[in-house]
């Protein structure tokens, strides 16, 4: 006998996992094998729906180290004490492709760390950009169909990819990130993480500040040119993956060093930029504090397990931190738990990759598909605020209660811009940090790209290019041939 039985999934041990059972060697087969329904029945369920976006990814465990306190401007619970250690879960990804499409791509990566601290799960699920395309969401399932593949012939379509972008200027700043040198990171180690978005922090004397994350590689930023990346695809699509794993697995520990903006809540109001995820806050006028370390040290088990069904979420905040008025982030508060519930079942964060490690998770929700735990065990078959509020009867306490938000009156519209806000600076910002060699790729990266969309959407996007700077409209011109 085997010292360890091969089993069905209900523990009974299996006699034979080679041949079916049949009515003599030829067959047909008996519908009492149970176990080869099992198995087949299993196999074609082995798939969830893949994620719309960020389907592609690799992830690893490790951990965060805080090298200063941020007492003075939260409480969370984790950001106090100087060398304060908080593990974390890091899935990387790439963004438009689908789960089995190649790592090489030019495309941003998402960079989505969940910090299991001991107030709950912590997700910051950023990009390895400081900005976006867009700053409105309702535009968001636009965007990204145009980016896909077309319904029809079931591929990408310059036209559209091109067409979106001339039609939404506010892309520009993100398209300059996309195209320029930093467009394909070699992997991901060799790239930045951001959060992106504005957040809150308040202390415990209720004051707010807004802040923004900064996730910088320790590994230098190492990037590929679109012939570089042509080169490695036809090999090692997957090279990314491989990098990740294979540098944990050898004890090659990436890691970032991390830095935090931060602005007075007050002074959100001279800035009409504070909330876009289009703009980045100037590293001269907020400059970047140096908090802690994060380091990647332990590879998954199983891929699909701990990395296909990780659950982000910038909604999963602790006491101390909280949300922005950015309209991107508020709208992604419902959508990726959403995305989750759809993929995973009401029950995602019970999955141990999800599953908070801040001790007991006391909610009032009940049942749900694949509902591992027994509310009614414990009593919990009751509400907050109960007669019965007290030992086994969790309770809400007004002590984790977030101070108000100031904000000021505003008519309830639909609006575009705030005053003084454009869609050209910060893309001729960066613009202007680059070398002449730099803004030599980004014209030719462009160009590569749009010389296949029809020449009308080209002339649109011209004049874009012009706008942010004419140097940048002229180089892209000239690479694309015309005078
Ligand atoms: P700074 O001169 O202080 O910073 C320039 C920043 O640009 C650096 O963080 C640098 O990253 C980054 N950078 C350089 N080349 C690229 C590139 N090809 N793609 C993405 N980032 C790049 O300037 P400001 O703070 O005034 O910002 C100027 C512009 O820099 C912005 O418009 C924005 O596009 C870009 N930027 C700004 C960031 C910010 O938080 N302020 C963050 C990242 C980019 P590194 O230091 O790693 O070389």
């Amino acid at each position: 006998m085997a010292t360890q039985p091969l089993t069905t999934s209900s523990g009974m041990p299996v006699s034979d996992d080679e041949n079916s059972l049949s009515f003599g060697p030829r067959g047909p087969l008996a519908l009492q094998d149970h176990h080869l329904l099992e198995k087949l029945a299993h196999f074609n369920r082995e798939r969830i729906p893949e994620r719309v976006v960020h389907a592609r990814g690799s992830g690893a465990y490790g951990m965060f180290t805080l090298t200063k306190s941020l007492k003075d401007f939260t409480l969370a619970n984790f950001l106090q004490n100087k060398g304060e250690q908080t593990e974390l879960f890091l899935r990387f990804s790439t963004v438009a492709g689908e789960q089995g499409s190649s790592d090489m791509i030019r495309d941003p990566r998402g960079f989505a760390v969940k910090f299991y601290t001991k107030e709950g799960n912590y997700d910051v699920v950023g990009n390895n950009t400081p900005v976006f395309f867009l700053r409105d969401p309702l535009k968001f399932p636009d965007f990204i169909h145009s980016q896909k593949r077309c319904p029809m012939r079931n591929v990408t379509n310059p036209d559209a990819v091109w067409d979106f972008w001339a039609h939404n200027p506010q892309s520009l700043h993100q398209i300059t990130i996309l195209f320029s040198d930093r467009g394909i990171p070699k992997s991901f180690r060799h790239m930045n993480g951001y959060g992106s978005h504005t957040f809150s922090f308040w202390n415990t004397k209720s004051e707010r500040f807004w802040f923004k994350w900064h996730f910088k590689t320790n590994q230098g930023i190492q990037c590929l040119t679109n012939e570089e990346a042509g080169e490695i695809v036809k090999h090692r699509p997957w090279a990314a993956q491989e990098d990740l794993f294979d540098s944990i697995e050898s004890s090659e520990y990436p890691s970032w060093t991390v830095y935090v903006q931060i602005m007075p809540e007050q002074e959100a109001q001279r800035n009409p930029w504070t909330f876009d995820l289009t703009k980045v806050w100037s590293h001269k006028d907020y400059p970047l504090i140096e908090v802690g370390k994060l380091e990647l040290n332990k590879n998954p088990d199983n891929y699909f397990a701990e990395v296909e069904q990780s659950a982000m979420s910038p909604s999963n905040f602790v006491p101390g931190i909280g949300a922005s008025p950015d309209k991107m982030l508020q709208a992604r508060l419902f959508a990726y738990p959403d995305a989750h519930r759809y993929r995973l079942g009401a029950n995602y964060n019970t999955l141990d990759v999800n599953r908070p490690q801040a001790g007991a998770i006391n909610t009032y929700q009940r049942d749900g598909q694949m509902c591992p735990y027994q509310t009614g065990k414990k009593n919990y078959g009751t509400y907050d605020n109960s007669t019965f509020d007290g030992k086994d009867h969790p309770s809400s306490d007004v002590i984790y209660k977030e101070p108000p938000m100031r904000l000021s009156s505003e008519a309830l519209d639909r609006f575009d811009h705030l005053e003084g806000n454009d869609d050209y600076i910060q893309a001729a910002n960066l613009f202007k940090v680059m070398t002449e060699n730099q803004k030599q790729q980004l014209g030719s990266n462009i160009a590569g790209a749009l010389s296949g969309a029809r020449e009308d959407i080209q002339e649109r996007m011209l004049i874009h290019f012009d706008r942010v700077n004419e140097v940048y409209g002229k180089l892209v011109k000239n690479e694309l041939g015309k005078q």
